[in-house]
Parts: C-alpha cells; sequence; structure tokens
C-alpha cells in the first residue's frame, strides 16, 4: 500500500481530499473523501442549525465522492428539496467540481419559537434528512453539469431513511454497479468512503472464462463490503484519508494514486449578478434600486460576497 508521507492531522489544511484507491487485480474502485477547513468555512458562512450543518457535510462529502465516479470537467451537485410546505427544511445543496473546489448551502424555516426550538433539539444529519419527508416523499436530485456541454438530472429515490443509503441504491439501480457508501459529519469535520465494484470489459471477462487461475476472487465483494461496514462515524470524521483505507483494507493488496485537494471556494463574479440583473429587466431594476436608497445589492449565499450596483452601474448594463 501508498501512503502519503504526512502524519495524520499533522496539517489541517492538507486534510482536505479526496484519496483514490483501487484493490489490484480487481474490479474494485473506492475513494476516501475527507473535509476539514473546507468544510468549516462552508458552514461558516450561515448560522445553521446543528443538524443542517451535519448534514451539508455529508453532501458535500457525497457530492465529492460522486464526482469521482464521472469523468466530466464540470461540477457535479446534490440536491435535497422539501415537497411538504411544513418542512422545517426547504432545499440544501452541495457541489464540487473536477478541481476539487467545493460550496454548499441551505434554506430552512426558522421563524416562529417553536420551530427554532425544533431545530435545537435536532443534532444529527437523518434528523435534518429526515425533515425532507417520510420515506416517498421528498426529492433527491444529482445534477452533473459538464463544462459547456449539456446538463444531465438524475433523480435519487428516497428508499431509505439516510442520504447515504439512498446514494448507494441509485448508484446500483441506475448504473447497475454495486456501490458501498458511508458518510460522517460531526459538525466540525467530515468524511466518508464509496467503494465500487465495475463492470469487467469483455476481453477480462474471456480472460477469466479461459483461465481458472486467473486470480479471481469471489469472495472479495463480500468481504469488502463486511470491511466497510467497520468504519466508524468518528474515523470517517477524524482520521487520515490513507490511514481509513488502511484500518480497513491493510490485508489486500491496495494500490492509492496521489489525492486530489479539495477546498472551498464559489463561482460567484460581478458578470453573473449583471447578468442576473439584465434579466430582472431595466424597469424592475431601477424600482428596485429607488427602493434600496439608490443601490442595487446582490449577497451570495454561498460564500458572503456582496455585489453593489449604482445607479449608473445598472444604466449600463442595459446600455450594452
Ligand atoms: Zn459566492
Amino acid at each position: 500500500m501508498t501512503l502519503a508521507t504526512q502524519t495524520p492531522n499533522d496539517d489541517r489544511g492538507s486534510v482536505d481530499v479526496r484519496q483514490r484507491f483501487f484493490i489490484e487485480d480487481s474490479p474494485v474502485r473506492g475513494d476516501v473523501v475527507r473535509l476539514s477547513r473546507s468544510y468549516a468555512t462552508t458552514i461558516a458562512q450561515k448560522a445553521y442549525p446543528e443538524a443542517i450543518k451535519r448534514l451539508l457535510g455529508e453532501m458535500l462529502t457525497a457530492a465529492s465522492l460522486l464526482i469521482g465516479t464521472v469523468k466530466i470537467d464540470g461540477h457535479l451537485s446534490i440536491q435535497l428539496q422539501s415537497s411538504d410546505s411544513d418542512s422545517l427544511l426547504n432545499w440544501a445543496m452541495a457541489e464540487c467540481n473536477q478541481d476539487g473546489v467545493i460550496r454548499a448551502l441551505a434554506s430552512w424555516k426558522a421563524e416562529t419559537d417553536e420551530q427554532i426550538h425544533a431545530w435545537d433539539k435536532m443534532t444529527l444529519a437523518d434528523e435534518a434528512f429526515a425533515e425532507l419527508g417520510s420515506t416517498g416523499q421528498g426529492v433527491l436530485f444529482i445534477n452533473i453539469q459538464p463544462d459547456g456541454g449539456e446538463a444531465y438530472q438524475g433523480i435519487v429515490e428516497r428508499t431509505h431513511d439516510t442520504l447515504s443509503e439512498c446514494l448507494a441504491h441509485y448508484q446500483k439501480q441506475s448504473a447497475q454497479i454495486p456501490t458501498l457508501i458511508n458518510l460522517a459529519s460531526d459538525g466540525l469535520q467530515a468524511g466518508g468512503i464509496l467503494v465500487q465494484m465495475l463492470p469487467r470489459t469483455a476481453e477480462e471477462a474471456y480472460e477469466i472464462e479461459q483461465n481458472e487461475d486467473a486470480g479471481i476472487d469471489d469472495d472479495l465483494w463480500i468481504r469488502l463490503s463486511v470491511l466497510t461496514r467497520t468504519v466508524k462515524d468518528e474515523e470517517l470524521t477524524t482520521l487520515d484519508a490513507n490511514e481509513i483505507i488502511y484500518r480497513l483494507y491493510n490485508e489486500e493488496s491496495v494500490v492509492a494514486p496521489d489525492p486530489v485537494a479539495l477546498a472551498f471556494g464559489c463561482t460567484c463574479s460581478r458578470e453573473k449578478c449583471a447578468t442576473a440583473i439584465e434579466q430582472i429587466g431595466e424597469a424592475e431594476a431601477l424600482d428596485i434600486l429607488e427602493e434600496q436608497n439608490g443601490t442595487f445589492e446582490m449577497d451570495c449565499g454561498f460564500c458572503g460576497e456582496v455585489y453593489t450596483f449604482d445607479k449608473d452601474n445598472v444604466t449600463a448594463i442595459f446600455a450594452e
């Protein structure tokens, strides 16, 4: 097994990674994601209730894991949408791009004392997830947006009470790929693991058929399933990615290439805000400007950046 030279947790900044691994001579591929500083920065953007912080941690981890399974230049987001207007969680989304840049945002109800109290009592990601409604209700989406290409949206069935189980079910149903997913978040750090048994190529299948000693390990997937289930939430949220892989699979021949660094970042820009103002229309935009004492302010929920436009700026947008 190839281990990175850094010792676990020696530098908080370098903990944020997606670490790929392969079990040698098998169709098994996996990834471990660990989020520390990038996650802390993401959830510091709003005064999120604890359960939402944790849910966003799981969603960010999942997005960072899943983008590793698709070969695109672009971004992948996971979106949860409540189907019930009484739900305390309106929606939540988390995104990761091919460069490992992550961001997330959620909308929740906390207007009444009762609602605030209800959030205070929740501490787990699964409790926030349950606000989507019971099994069968609530909607989960996986959006894949290749740069300059056509977007793809997959609807994930709400078959289970945890995000990880719903996503694993989706992978198995939609892609016919046996998938194990574990996600964890403690509100300070997050982490997860995804293991897949990829389909064999026709060539590989032929070779196996011709050669009984091809080294096929039928029990491998069963063994990996059992091993992967033994990982504890606190291991996923505190250990270094290589340490997690080593603890789980040290009996197997594991190959681990260089990890991909993950970091918080936002894709908002003044240009995108200008485009949004353009879509509102000049008359409406000038009305809003008037109401806001001569400035048009747009703030980005993902990163807190505030973009201010004065009357000259707004007029200029429509003069172009
Ligand atoms: Zn932003």
